[in-house]
């Protein structure tokens, strides 16, 4: 039934498409200036798509130095891996993202975030330390003995982080400067790890399917919200510490066998057992995230993690462009102060009645939303794709809501306060070229995510 209403649209979006190219004179269709080399699934990686940089004017990644990644690796410094101790090895073994060597890693078939070196697979009991059970936690910091106005603190809780710290020594997968990391076909999965891209420069993460970074101790925060909140600590993707240049490129990322709808519920709230899909903060900076699919999940990517930040302004310049974004509820990105230019992304979510909001406009930030097509429930008014956290203004301009033309902002400003300006004090100057937003839907099925022709620009 899905796939059936799926390809249907699709099919009357081929013909929107035909339409609009008989129609057009401006447009013209080019396969790419960079012809991309599809990653083939044979045992003889296509060297093209590793050697490849992000081109020149495509989004923020570009800028000053560009984004090059591993491209220059030396033959010797190339290298196929299956599991994670392989990966941990290609990436100079440390596991400390030190080695800057550049380097192209081609990952083949899945590797696990929980699994030691010798391809043992690791449990959530293999990590608990000092006496933590999920039991134990809940009697003691359960809000009828522990209260709700602290977070939870002592012995048990100490023993927790550490256990969770723990497991971050395995599932956490530290980026070295000058790395390409490419999956080869459309079977490549990182499954329960974090990629960490952290304090370092010229990073190119491709084709590769995130699943399920799951942090086994999750915390429980009573003081979080209105009714408290469990927090856990493992994005599948963090670009992080003043960590430049990264182009994450036609990657899929979600919750796949483990979503948010089968855990259980303790204190009221859902046991949140995963945090971003692609988180970028702590003064990253100059991050093109391009082609790629998120799916089913809650929070799905924060740029900035702190209102009272000292080390973001200026930073956190983020382009995202021809990305779907389909039942994931919130984040699509959320800002804290950086220069984001968000164009031609596809927010599939006519099927995800608990859709919260996409941009979300918080401290200092500076949202340019260009062209992206909005597929909503019709309970959800189209207001609501603008989501206030402490900004105070958004740019946006060519939106289709449900197949029609829509002011965003606009509509916003009519049914909340405060209201926002539409004037953030910038204006992208580097991008290759906007797609008519009638066809982003098309273009994003086709190309976003693994497993597809790695074309770029049309
Ligand atoms: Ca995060
Ligand atoms: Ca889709």
């Amino acid at each position: 039934m899905h796939s059936f209403s799926k390809r249907r649209s699709l099919i009357s979006l081929g013909i929107t498409l035909l339409a609009l190219l008989a129609l057009s004179t401006g447009f013209v269709f080019k396969t790419n200036a960079t012809h991309a080399a599809a990653i083939t699934s044979s045992d003889h990686p296509s060297l093209d798509a590793g050697r490849q940089a992000l081109p020149a004017n495509d989004g923020w990644a570009s800028a000053t130095t560009g984004t090059t990644g591993g491209s220059a690796a030396a033959a010797a410094n190339i290298y196929t891996v299956t599991t994670r101790a392989q990966l941990v090895q290609a990436l100079g073994g440390d596991n400390k993202g030190t080695d800057a060597t550049p380097k192209i890693i081609y990952v083949k078939g899945s590797i696990y975030g929980n699994q030691d070196n010798t391809g043992k697979m690791l449990t959530c009991a293999d990590y608990a330390l000092n006496g933590y059970t999920l039991q134990a936690y809940l009697a003691a910091y359960d809000p009828a003995v522990w209260g709700r106005t602290a977070k939870p603190s002592g012995p048990l809780e100490d023993a927790r982080h550490a256990s969770e710290t723990n497991q971050g020594t395995y599932v956490q997968i530290y980026i070295p400067s000058n790395t390409t990391i490419i999956g080869i076909g459309d079977e490549a999965r990182i499954i329960g790890a974090n990629f960490m891209v952290k304090s370092v420069d010229n990073v190119i993460i491709r084709n590769l399917s995130f699943e399920n970074a799951s942090d086994c101790f999750p915390q429980w925060d009573p003081t979080d919200g209105a009714t408290g909140n469990w927090n856990s600590a493992f994005d599948n993707l963090s670009v992080l510490n003043n960590a430049t240049h990264v182009w994450v490129d036609h990657n899929t990322f979600t919750d796949a066998k483990q979503p948010d709808s089968s855990e259980p519920t303790y204190f009221g709230r859902i046991y949140e057992q995963h945090d971003g899909e692609c988180d970028i903060t702590k003064g990253a900076d100059l991050v093109t995230v391009s082609w790629n699919r998120f799916l089913d999940h809650d929070k799905t990517m924060l740029i900035g993690s702190s209102d009272s930040s000292t080390v973001d302004t200026g930073k956190l310049r983020v382009t995202i462009h021809h990305n779907e974004f389909e039942n994931v509820l919130e984040r699509l990105p959320r800002v804290r102060f950086g220069q984001v230019h968000v164009y031609n992304n596809y927010y599939n979510e006519g099927k995800s009645p608990d859709f919260i909001y996409a941009l979300g406009v918080g401290v200092s930030s500076q949202i340019y939303a260009q062209n992206n097509y909005y597929q909503l429930p019709s309970t959800i008014p189209a207001g609501n794709i603008i989501g206030y956290y402490k900004g105070t203004a958004i740019h946006t301009e060519g939106d289709l809501v449900n197949g029609k033309p829509v002011d965003l902002l606009a509509a916003y400003n009519a049914i909340n306060t405060p209201t926002l300006s539409g004037d953030v004090s910038w204006t992208p100057q580097y991008h290759l070229h906007i797609d008519p937003t009638q066809l982003v839907p098309f273009f994003v099925e086709i190309y976003a995510g693994t497993g597809r022709p790695l074309t770029q620009n049309f």
